[in-house]
Parts: C-alpha cells; structure tokens; sequence
C-alpha cells in the first residue's frame, strides 16, 4: 500500500521555524519506479536536511539509481526524482 503525503495545502507563514527538539531522522517512505528496470521501490528520504541528491542501489537490479528530492519550509518531502547513472542532473 502507497502512502503518500498530500501536498500542504496551508500556507504556514510560520514554517521556516522548525521545531528543534525532533533528533530522529525524518524518514518519509517514497514509491518509485527503478529508472533501471522499472519496478517499484521503496525510498526512506531523510527531509531534516532539505533537499538532497544521492545515490540510492535499486534494492531490484542493484544498479545505482540517483535520486534527487526536495523539502517544503515544514520539512515535508515535496518532489522526488530518480534518475539512472548516466543522467546528467
Ligand atoms: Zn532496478
């Protein structure tokens, strides 16, 4: 089953300040497909550090996918792009 945040539709004017006092990873599962072999994986994206570009193996064909997400000012995982080793991004 997909769970899959819904966009924030509030505007939080006061967002740009994070509680400090969460020290756990803000993990938020994301399903993609391998830009590989097309299956569908599933992501654990770190959103306390903004956004980020690393390399994440296909947990399928174990070829190293790129991924790329941003964060919304909440922290919230806004965008997820996967792309394959020879993509330029
Ligand atoms: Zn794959």
């Amino acid at each position: 089953m997909t769970v899959w945040p819904e966009y924030p539709t509030i505007h939080r004017q006061t967002g740009l300040h994070v509680d400090a006092d969460h020290e756990a990873p803000m993990l938020t599962e994301h399903q993609d497909r391998c830009p590989y072999c097309g299956e569908t994986i599933s992501l654990l994206v770190d959103c306390s550090d903004g956004a980020q570009t690393y390399i994440e193996d296909c947990e399928v064909c174990c070829r190293p996918i790129q991924v790329r997400f941003s964060v919304t000012e909440a922290g919230e995982l806004q965008s997820v792009d996967l792309f394959s080793e020879t993509d330029v991004i």
